[in-house]
């Protein structure tokens, strides 16, 4: 079997099953799609000349819960990946036990030679495409690579138009005054932390002796750090697309964040150690948080991590290969299903303010994120130490389960 991202999910989806003893009935249902939506969307770019592109949608599962998952716009959007990914958001859902279902979905296009004006065009088309198969109780879309709170306030407008009501649950992501759930920007991040603070509390040493590292200073990479410094930890080194810098002291991310935002990259920070984004995987660091790209922990690199904790936030950073070689040596990883859950989990709360009108402050948002991820965590903890798997595979097993036991109970397999 090549080793594509959606035959990765399968190698997984086998993987659970020798774990939780599923029949071959269940795993052949848990095997594909329940729908794959191709449709070709046509705009009038600012030339004046008319374009299609090929927009998609994956419904993976909605055993559980009505589908959701993001939307791209990218111009490699294969439907391979999008398959995973899809299958991907059915295993987070469940992970971390919001009755949500999987999917995802896109357009081929590439948003980097597109205007604003024709960015909403699409978005509007999408919709019009797709109108019929998404909504508030049935598929619920977010933003994704390339798409933001705006697209999920053009594509709310349009579906909005099109059905003639009003229906803010039918998309998340949105921006506050359309709907947008207060702590989403920072809750992916926050949720890794609720889980690392859970591993820091079993072990023997204070925050201010750990040394923390992070590949990538974004939305996740950010917020991480921000979070890891104002309770004591020490962040020891980020970086961003341009390379990373090192001090063993500890950097304030505020004021790394300040250099980033008028000089463009942390590398800007004057007079540290600079290093590189293959130096910082392996740099003297206790935790190590990936946030940015995937395949970035590989067989070549995996022996040399210095980290006892890694805490995927970021999609897919370790191989499969690179996961055995950190078994082998005893790193916990904490696995990017489940430390970085805290996204759709929030996306979740958007969708519940929304359908009942009335929304929370920031500070109930959180009191209301910390014991779904810290019961997610304490259950796959469990389930890794008794079976004696990885957490990886002890989160994956865990959320197929819940996804064939729904399905049981609705007599589908
Ligand atoms: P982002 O675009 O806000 O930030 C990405 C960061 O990575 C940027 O600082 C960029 O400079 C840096 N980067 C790019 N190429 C790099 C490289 N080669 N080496 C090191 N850094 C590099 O994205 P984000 O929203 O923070 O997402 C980061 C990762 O987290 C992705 O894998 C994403 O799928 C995952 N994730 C994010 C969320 C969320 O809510 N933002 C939720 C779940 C998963």
């Amino acid at each position: 079997m090549n080793n594509t991202p959606f035959n990765n999910y399968i190698t997984n989806l086998r993987r659970s099953a020798e774990i939780i003893n599923l029949t071959e009935v269940e795993i052949k249902a848990l095997s594909k799609p329940y729908n794959i939506i191709e449709k070709k969307i046509s705009i009038v770019m600012d030339n004046g000349e008319q374009k299609e592109f090929n927009a998609y949608r994956v419904q993976f599962n909605n055993a559980r819960g009505p589908y959701k998952g993001g939307i791209r716009f990218h111009p490699e959007a294969d439907i391979d990946e999008v398959k995973a990914l899809a299958a991907g958001m059915a295993i987070k859902t469940a992970v971390v036990n919001i009755p949500l279902g999987g999917s995802k979905g896109g357009v081929q296009c590439n948003p980097k030679e597109l205007s604003e004006q024709e960015l909403e065009k699409i978005a509007r088309a999408w919709i019009n495409a797709m109108a019929d198969k998404i909504g508030v109780d049935k598929d619920i879309p977010a933003p994704d690579v390339y798409t933001n709170p705006q697209i999920m306030a053009y594509m709310r407008d349009e579906f909005e138009k099109i059905k003639g009501r009003s229906e803010p649950g039918m998309i998340t992501g949105k921006p506050i005054p359309l709907g947008g759930s207060l702590g989403r920007t920072a809750a992916t991040a926050q949720g890794g932390v609720y889980i690392l603070e859970e591993l820091v509390k079993s072990g023997n040493k204070n925050r201010g002796e750990l040394r923390v590292a992070i590949q990538g200073f974004g939305n996740a990479g950010y917020y991480v750090a921000s979070i890891l410094y104002k309770l004591g930890y020490k962040v020891v080194a980020i970086s961003d697309s341009q390379g990373g810098i090192y001090n063993k002291d500890g950097f304030d991310p505020e004021y790394v964040n300040k250099i980033k935002q008028e000089q463009s990259s942390v590398v800007k920070v004057y007079d540290v150690q600079k290093i590189s984004n293959e130096e910082i995987i392996t740099c003297n660091c206790d935790i190590l948080i990936p946030s940015a790209l995937d395949n970035q922990i590989r067989e070549d690199n995996a022996g040399e991590i210095k980290a006892k904790v890694i805490i995927e936030l970021a999609n897919g950073p370790t191989t499969p290969v690179a996961d055995k070689i950190l078994q082998e040596k005893g790193v916990v990883v904490v696995p990017d299903v489940l430390a970085n859950a805290g996204g759709v989990t929030v996306s979740y709360f958007e969708w519940v303010q929304n359908r009942t009108h009335f929304y929370w402050t920031e500070e109930q948002v959180l009191n209301r994120l910390k014991p779904i991820m810290v019961n997610a965590f304490k259950n796959i903890w469990e389930m890794s130490q008794t079976k004696n798997i990885t957490l990886r595979d002890a989160a994956f097993a865990k959320a197929v389960e819940r996804i064939a036991e729904a399905m049981r109970l609705r007599g589908t397999v």
